[in-house]
């Protein structure tokens, strides 16, 4: 691979390689773009086949965190590490330690936080080497689960579509189908249930299933039977790649809204939902609640307070719509443009304000 035209293809400003022969660490990060602020992005440990897997894919997350606090409106960058390795057997204290350890030296440009592979355990061993570090448990003044905020702002962004598409405040009677019903999946359920929809769910755990059916009225699918339901909103909350070439002609919901990332196969499947006059909420603009949950810790971590940022996501969404109905172009396109456009003109006015705010912090000194 071409290293650096890679780099300027995909708009990144750094990537740093991490070894370390004690604790056997064979690390990756990618700081994207740092122009809102320092680069946030979770921690990935996969047992890539190779090197250069690795590197794509810490290229490819770096970039959508970019897009992801962007669009959430905080003020940070987009960066993601990979650590190579067998996130089952591979895991060791000095490993953690170690990476924390190659964070601090970055000074600040990439905070880490857990991802695949890596838990809340992990991330309070790099915690003992370095500041740099958010998701770590409420007890040592992290932020926790993300699921609640995370649903949340979903649940928040489905009003949005229904406002936009259906020209209703109300989710009374409005039949959603959920598919997975995890983590995010079942807070969602408990959302939706307390304003009267009715719910459709699935999951490849009958347990889980079971729990939607008893505490919400549920009705049970079966898992491939999830994309033809005549519902209104279909919402996505286990795997990605969901819309795709089987599924687009099958779908009957007139809203595409769930926590799901990389919901698209393809970007242009936002296209062909556009032409079916179908909504679709943007993945990474729904479902940044866990973003602006684990980005509250920065600030001393408050839950009212990522609860009441996550519902930003509602005027976030309106936005997204407006300039898709205004351009013509999908929602996707829509989102990535006003991600574009706030890192430019964030980016110019931070240049133009630097004296003052200086100053400003020397009054205060
Ligand atoms: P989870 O692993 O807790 O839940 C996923 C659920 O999907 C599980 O119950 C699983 O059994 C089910 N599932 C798997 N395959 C299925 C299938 N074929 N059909 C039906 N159900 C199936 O994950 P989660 O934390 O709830 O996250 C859900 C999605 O949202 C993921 O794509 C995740 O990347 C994304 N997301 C989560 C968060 C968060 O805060 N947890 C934040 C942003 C995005």
């Amino acid at each position: 691979m071409e290293l650096f035209s890679e780099l300027n293809e995909r708009g990144h400003e750094q990537v740093s390689f991490f070894h370390d022969s004690h604790s056997g660490l064979k690390g990756l990060v990618a700081i994207h773009n740092t122009v809102l602020g320092p680069a946030l992005g979770g921690c990935r440990m996969w047992h890539y086949k190779n090197e250069t897997e690795a590197l794509v894919d810490v290229l490819r997350l770096s970039k959508g965190m970019t897009y992801k606090a962007a669009i959430a409106g905080l003020n940070l960058g987009g960066g993601k590490a990979v650590i190579i390795g067998n996130s089952k057997s591979d895991k060791t204290e000095s490993l953690f330690r170690s990476f924390g350890r190659f964070v601090e030296g970055l000074g600040g440009r990439y905070i880490t936080a857990e991802d695949v592979g890596t838990s809340i355990r992990d991330m309070e061993h790099v915690r003992m080497e370095t500041d740099y570090v958010t998701g770590i448990s409420q007890a040592l003044g992290g932020s926790g689960d993300p699921s609640p905020v995370t649903a949340y702002g979903v649940f928040t962004g489905i009003k949005a579509c229904v406002m936009e598409h259906l020209n209703s405040t109300s989710l009374d009677g409005l039949k959603v189908s959920i598919q997975g019903l995890g983590h995010v999946g079942m807070y969602l359920c408990e959302n939706l249930h307390k304003e009267g929809a009715e719910l459709f769910v699935t999951d490849i755990d009958q347990t889980l299933m079971g729990q939607a059916v008893e505490n919400f009225g549920a009705t049970p699918v079966e898992p491939e039977s999830i994309y033809d339901l005549d519902v209104d909103v279909y919402a996505p909350c286990a795997l990605g790649a969901t819309v795709n070439p089987d599924t687009v002609d099958k779908f009957k919901c007139s809203i595409i809204a769930g926590a799901a990332n990389n919901q698209l196969i393809e970007n242009d499947f936002g296209v062909e939902l556009k032409k079916r006059n179908i909504l679709y909420a943007p993945d990474y603009a729904i479902n940044a609640g866990g973003l602006i949950n684990v980005s509250n810790e920065l600030e001393g971590y408050n839950r009212e307070r990522a609860f009441s940022q996550a519902e930003g996501i509602y005027d976030t969404l309106m936005e997204i719509f407006r300039r898709s109905n205004k351009e013509d172009i999908s929602t996707n396109k829509a989102s990535d443009l006003q991600a574009e456009d706030r890192i430019r003109k964030i980016g110019e006015l931070k240049s133009f304000y630097l004296p003052y705010k200086k100053s400003f912090k020397i009054r205060n000194a």
